[in-house]
């Protein structure tokens, strides 16, 4: 019998976007499709359907090129409302697994199932019963990976993809990655790969078998960690979403961002949600906090008290900017996300003794206005120019 001490699931959705859609219009089934912008402007290709794969056509690529690449191929522009509600769907089954859930996306999310043995089963099991029962609510397909390392078992979920289960036992961790390329390491991005190619170093294994004082040589502490990686230890453990405990929205990037334009457009749409969400149940929050994670998947959430709580998009906006400049590194981040933590009942509210007159009072009606459009005509009907700017809106978004 086989003793597992931690036991992690990764589970992501097969291309999410285009599976909607297909789902949603059997006709396009079997048929190259994707989800993106138009090939006139800057868009990419968020989703593509497998058959649209065969092409060679994968998400972030700009949908021109795929035009070329598949002359009959399909175009959706998506609905990310209706995405939103399947992953709401996807994320309540997950609840039914676990308490201890990290959503990385709409369509993807780590499960910690230590210690379910007794009331679910063993975790191979319990991989295809997670599936089977997405498939059931939702008519969609996902791909699951089990193993008793947290960024083993992310591995594991993309390695039979699409329709994939893949388990790793303990024991079992190093002789898996050995073989594997070293795209495959969650954690090295394409510049590490490179230098870590030219120092002639294939695969995960080569990297375990160097030595990790040269690492360190070459790449200071992050080497260190890639090295630990490699050899499979990894301490990380599921973070829940901290969603459950603030009001909050984040995002994780189709691509590394590292243009400071583009992150404060996103906290500003970030912002906007929070702000909205504040309001729609009529309370407000002193705290403001930013999270990032970086492309070497180092995370940090950073504060700040405000003089008064706070439903007021552009207050939230201006504290979490405030964050960002502060603690930004520079380095390219993969997940950006906005936070209103110390909830109280709306009129708790102090006005800001460093606002123009009435300023406050001007910019809470406003916001009351756009939420009264918004419940009539519908989301983003109002949206700020700064969000409208952000260049890789909507389309840059990947689901894979
Ligand atoms: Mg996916």
């Amino acid at each position: 019998m086989t003793t597992w001490t931690r036991v992690f699931a990764h589970v992501d959705m097969d291309a999410f976007y285009a599976s909607v859609e297909i789902r949603d219009d059997p006709s396009l089934a079997g048929k190259p499709v994707v989800v993106g912008g138009p090939s006139d402007g800057r868009g990419v290709v968020s989703a593509a359907s497998y058959e649209a794969r065969t092409y060679g056509i994968h998400s972030a690529m700009p949908m021109a090129r795929a035009e070329r690449l598949c002359p009959h191929l399909i175009r959706l522009p998506g609905s990310f409302s209706k995405y939103t509600d399947v992953s709401k769907q996807i994320m309540s089954i997950f609840e039914q697994f676990s308490p201890r859930i990290e959503p990385l996306s709409l369509d993807e999310a780590f499960l910690d199932l230590t210690g379910t043995a007794h009331s679910l089963g063993p975790p191979g099991e319990v991989g295809a019963r997670i599936k089977s029962a997405i498939c059931e609510r939702t008519q969609l397909i996902a791909s699951v990976g089990i193993a008793p390392v947290k960024f083993v078992a992310k591995i594991a979920s993309d390695l039979e993809k699409p329709d994939g289960l893949v388990v790793v036992l303990p024991g079992e961790v190093t002789a898996f990655l050995d073989p594997l390329p070293l795209k495959r390491l969650w954690g090295a991005g394409p510049r590490t790969r490179e230098a870590l190619e030219a120092m002639g170093l294939q695969t995960i294994g080569d990297l375990a078998r160097t030595d990790r004082r040269t690492l360190v040589a070459r790449f200071g502490k992050h080497g260190e960690q890639l090295h630990r990686l490699a050899c499979g230890e990894d301490e990380r453990e599921v973070v829940p979403d901290w969603e459950a405990k603030s009001y909050s929205h984040e995002e994780t990037f189709a691509h590394d961002c590292d243009d400071p334009e583009t992150l404060e457009a996103v906290l500003l749409d970030q912002a906007q949600r929070v702000a909205r969400r504040l309001r729609h149940d009529s309370v407000c929050g002193r705290i403001v906090q930013i999270k990032l994670r970086y492309a070497d998947f180092r995370t940090l959430t950073r504060r700040v008290t405000l003089s008064g709580p706070t439903a007021d998009q552009r207050t939230i906006y201006e504290a979490a900017r405030g964050l960002l400049l502060l603690h930004w590194s520079r380095a390219p981040v993969r997940l950006i996300g906005v936070g209103v933590q110390a909830i109280l009942p709306a009129g708790s509210e102090v006005p800001d003794l460093f606002a123009p007159p009435q300023s406050e009072s001007r910019r809470r009606r406003l916001a009351e206005t756009i939420d009264r459009i918004e419940e009539r005509f519908g989301r983003g009907k109002v949206i700020p120019a700064k969000v409208l700017r952000r260049k890789d809106r909507p389309s840059n978004r990947s689901s894979d």
